[in-house]
């Protein structure tokens, strides 16, 4: 562990409780982020189209307006030392705004613009020469485009929109030609817009990177998280991945180098497809903590949360140790839409090595996520073993109805 942080004239000094936090975002990562920043006495100022928002439960105040709402996102951030986002689909020129009132914003405007256009962040990407599958930009109702992009990239393909895609959402598998035929329609975007054509990859697992780059320029990634996704939606992770060191140690220094060449102040994860030679390629960048990294809560020295107020507040990092083998599986909404009431949980908890978080939101939605649970094997156990557990927990979970 490093005792070696020393105070840089050319640094700014660290940010320190009593003072507020802003953050862009309520949901679930900015509750999670916002437990972490309260235990360590700051203050937390949420901005949120829903005042009963998942983060208003850990804010002194949560303003309410939308993700590109200049004006509510400034009265957001009047009192707040320092303004972080817990979501990428945040306007560009709200961060702008703030730093032009001198509140600095970890990750900057940079990180945003880039992550939040997925043919921006593949330039990005490339441009740092990490590996990426091929892909194609194409504009949406461009036939004779997307039929060369096919030729080049090859099938199955994944389509999806530039802009705004999450949990899946605003993609198309392209196998046949008949996908092929309704992939304009399937994607569901204006004429125009732009999209981005990639190769499916027939990966071994995916993993995905999870590292803290602070003020002075120190990298600390946590061991790699291996992911089951199931139409886009995280299903669940297992920690340790499982991986040869190798591939944990290529995996960080991606993490590294792209943190380094956005200047990055805070957590970037990266989302990486591990091929059957080994190898790795990235999926996508998210600059911000990810739900892959949830089990650190209960699993790790310090959790991706509080690693990230550190990292954004100019402290020295939290140690990334992973102190025993853990798995997470997301508790996710189902059936008609109606009041969030979880049945179950005594059931769920009777193992003791698992824990339950549930993020306050009032409705029950098809596949939204509304928790996630946590296993934890005893320290020579395994993470299969964890997952099991966790499986095990949710199927004794219910949404009442
Ligand atoms: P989102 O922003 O919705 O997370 P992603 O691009 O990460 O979008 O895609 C979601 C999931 O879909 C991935 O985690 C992976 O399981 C699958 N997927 C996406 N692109 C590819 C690809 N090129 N090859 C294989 N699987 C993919
Ligand atoms: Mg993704």
């Amino acid at each position: 562990m490093g005792h070696d942080w020393v105070m840089r004239d050319d640094i700014p000094g660290p940010i320190l409780p009593p003072a507020s936090i802003g953050i862009l975002g309520g949901g679930q990562l900015g509750r999670m982020l916002g437990y972490a920043a309260r235990a360590m006495g700051y203050g937390i100022r949420v901005l949120d189209p829903e005042p009963l928002c998942p983060a208003s439960a850990v804010a002194d105040h949560v303003e309410v307006g939308a993700y590109d709402d200049l004006e509510a996102a400034l009265r957001m951030a009047r009192d707040c030392a320092v303004v972080t986002y817990e979501l990428e689909h945040v306007a560009p020129g709200l961060v702008d705004a703030i730093d032009a009132l001198g509140i600095p914003v970890r990750p900057g405007a940079r990180a945003l613009r880039v992550t939040q256009d997925r043919l921006a962040e593949r330039a990005f990407v490339v441009a740092q020469g990490v590996a990426v599958a091929p892909w194609r930009e194409v504009m949406v109702g461009d036939d004779e485009a997307l039929d060369a992009a096919l030729d080049i990239v090859g099938a199955p393909a994944r389509l999806k929109a530039a802009f705004g895609g999450y949990d899946g959402r605003s993609q198309v598998r392209i196998a046949t030609t008949r996908d092929r035929r309704m992939a304009w329609m399937d994607l569901g975007r204006a004429s125009g817009q732009p999209a981005i054509l990639e190769r499916e990859v027939a990966f071994r697992a995916e993993l995905s990177v999870i590292g803290a780059r602070g003020l002075d320029g120190r990298y600390a990634a946590y061991p790699v998280f291996r992911n089951v996704h199931d139409r886009g939606i995280l299903m669940s992770t297992e920690w340790p991945a499982g991986v040869p060191q190798a591939v944990d140690d290529a995996a960080a220094s991606i993490g590294r180098a792209l943190a380094e060449a956005i200047g990055l102040v805070g957590v970037l994860t990266v989302e990486l497809f591990l091929l059957p030679d080994g190898s790795l390629v990235v999926n996508e960048l998210a600059p911000r903590v990810h739900n892959s990294g949830h089990v650190t809560l209960d699993a790790a020295a310090t959790s991706q949360f509080e690693q990230h107020i550190r990292a954004i507040c100019g402290l020295p990092m939290g140690a990334t140790d992973l102190l025993t083998p853990a798995a997470m599986v997301n508790v996710l909404g189902d059936g008609v839409r109606r009041p969030a009431q979880l049945g179950g949980i005594a059931d769920a908890l009777a193992d003791a090595g698992v824990h339950l978080h549930v993020y306050g939101k009032r409705d029950v939605v098809e596949r939204r996520k509304m928790g996630h649970l946590t296993a934890i094997a005893p320290p020579d156990g395994s993470s299969e073993d964890a997952l099991d557990r966790a499986h095990a927990a949710l199927e004794r979970l219910s949404w009442m109805t």
